[in-house]
């Protein structure tokens, strides 16, 4: 096992820009031992990012067919990025828990308003704009608020093997408002919730999709010494979309990771989650 695996990686089944096999083989070219398909569970509300739950069986059939055709080559494995909504959709429920995954990721993009609309918190930053001035009269400060009940509900009910991208809704909001995520409510409503998460000994992911165009991970770095102090395990992963990206932003990411004390990342191999040091 080497140092080079990716286990968020969208396709054509969800929001995904290329067939499951492309980023498959972009993988083996890159030479990775490693590699996991997540894409967007189904979900209740209707979207363009989500698979459609109708193709559950289609996604697990291509992934199981790549996985006999290149099993020499390359471990690949199936998993999910699944939402929270609320108490009765989220990564704990039956559905997610007996489908035949070999992961799952938990994550939060979407939030219900006052007015008991679920919005996506994690599109364009324009649709973010609109959307705090139109639900929430522009107390993005509420929004955000709402993104860490949900974010520490999502911990308590588990059902998830890591947390997919803590922290994302820090970019748009600082959109919203510079500086709003060095503000120090806000640290302290990271730093919370990362104490929760290490007393729940849950594998976290730094996500480096945003690294290229935005300068920053999800949790941004400025959490990784804390990260390491409480001792929580972390998996680096890419999120992505087109298979050129399947690596963007992870060699950035483990020696900003060494910086702040880390010596090993966790990585799935032959099936189990295991500790792979920084430095061979
Ligand atoms: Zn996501
Ligand atoms: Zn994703």
């Amino acid at each position: 096992m080497n140092l080079l695996t990716n286990y968020h990686s969208h396709c054509e089944f969800c929001d995904g820009h290329a067939p499951m096999e492309e980023f498959v083989k972009e993988a083996i070219a890159e030479g990775f031992s490693a590699y996991g398909i997540s894409s967007h569970a189904p979900f209740p509300v209707p979207n363009n990012c989500n698979m459609h739950r109708e193709r559950m069986s289609a996604y697990l059939d291509e992934f199981h067919r790549l996985k006999a055709l290149y099993s020499s080559q390359i471990e690949l494995y199936v998993g999910l990025e699944i939402d929270f909504l609320d108490d009765s959709f989220n990564p704990s429920i039956s559905y997610f828990r007996e489908l035949p995954l070999d992961y799952r990721i938990g994550s939060v993009h979407y939030i219900v308003t006052p007015d008991g609309t679920p919005i996506d918190t994690d599109g364009s930053p324009d649709r973010f704009k609109t959307y705090i001035d139109t639900y929430f009269e522009g107390d993005v400060d509420e929004a955000v608020h709402r993104f860490y009940r949900s974010s520490f509900r999502l911990i308590e009910l588990g059902g998830f093997d890591f947390l997919g991208h803590l922290d994302k809704i820090g970019l748009n909001a600082s959109l919203y408002r510079p500086g709003l995520d060095h503000e120090a409510w806000y640290r302290r409503l990271v730093a919370d919730y990362l104490e929760a998460i290490a007393a729940r000994h849950l594998m976290v992911e730094v996500n480096t999709k945003a690294w290229a165009t935005r300068g920053r991970f999800f949790p941004n770095e400025d959490y990784f010494e804390q990260m390491h102090r409480l001792g929580i395990r972390v998996v680096v992963n890419s999120d992505a979309h087109i298979p050129t990206k399947i690596n963007a932003g992870r060699p950035e990411a483990l020696q900003a990771l060494a910086r702040a004390g880390y010596t090993a990342v966790w990585q799935l191999s032959r099936g189990e989650w295991v500790e792979v040091p920084l430095e061979g």
